[in-house]
């Protein structure tokens, strides 16, 4: 299928007439940012630390969950309960002192180009992250110059439930006041894309990471790309199908 054979089948499956993206909804960690490795890492050291069993693929597959459900995943496996509010706190605190331990993270190869194309398009720039650490979401005005602002960002503050539930993008579309018809939404995980996909949006799914091309699809990703760098050069050609796209 091409892409413009993709657009139409998103367009026939949600019965929208066209996709004219206002707004691009961008997942942050893996997507903006090349995080996570160390992500992972952070999440094994405090999981080993605490006997809680994890292969670090794992936290690639629940990306885009609030810290809290991956804590209650392990708890729930190992000590067959949730963990208690403190006990989530104390380790979603010491995961995070361990990222930010790490080497520094860099923005994704292509995220920057990617940004500029939207900016130069007029389209909203809004961040839609689960993550509740400061440390990145305060370097974004430094790595993204002018692509985002403290209104346009939704993170684990923002929302009670976390992705894969469609709230993140809901509320991101009410900060940008656009319709999921007037959206496009930017994801790398799974979670992410089902996220996006429950709330209606035309979801473009990229792979920068171990997860294959068909988990995004069966996550219901509209159309999927191999990395952030062949999206970036495919997105000015996309959008242009957009625009030019429509259903009787
Ligand atoms: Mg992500």
């Amino acid at each position: 299928m091409d892409e413009r054979q993709q657009i139409e089948q998103f367009l026939r499956r949600r019965h929208f007439h066209q996709v004219l993206p206002i707004a691009a909804l961008i997942d942050m960690d893996g997507t903006l940012y090349d995080s996570m490795g160390n992500h992972a890492d952070a999440w094994m050291k405090m999981a080993e630390e605490e006997h809680l069993p994890a292969r670090r693929e794992e936290f690639f597959i629940w990306e885009g969950q609030t810290g809290a459900m991956t804590i209650n995943t392990l708890f729930r496996r190992t000590h067959g309960r949730d963990a208690t509010e403190e006990e989530i706190r104390e380790l979603y605190h010491r995961k995070t002192i361990y990222f930010q331990q790490l080497p520094p993270v860099s923005p994704m190869d292509g995220a920057q180009d990617m940004v500029a194309t939207f900016i130069k398009s007029g389209v909203r720039r809004v961040l839609v992250t689960g993550s509740g650490q400061s440390s990145l979401i305060n370097r974004i005005e430094a790595d993204f110059p002018g692509a985002f602002t403290p209104e346009l960002m939704v993170t684990s503050r923002d929302v009670e439930h976390g992705k894969p539930h469609p709230e993140p993008f809901i509320r991101a579309m009410q900060k940008a006041g656009v319709r999921p018809s007037q959206a496009i939404a930017i994801e790398n995980a799974p979670l992410g894309v089902k996220s996006a996909v429950a709330a209606g949006v035309f979801t473009v799914g990229v792979v920068t990471g171990p997860i294959p091309v068909s988990d995004m699809e069966d996550a219901g990703a509209a159309i999927v790309y191999r990395s952030m760098r062949e999206f970036a050069d495919a997105l000015p050609q996309l959008l242009l199908n957009l625009l030019t796209t429509a259903m009787p």
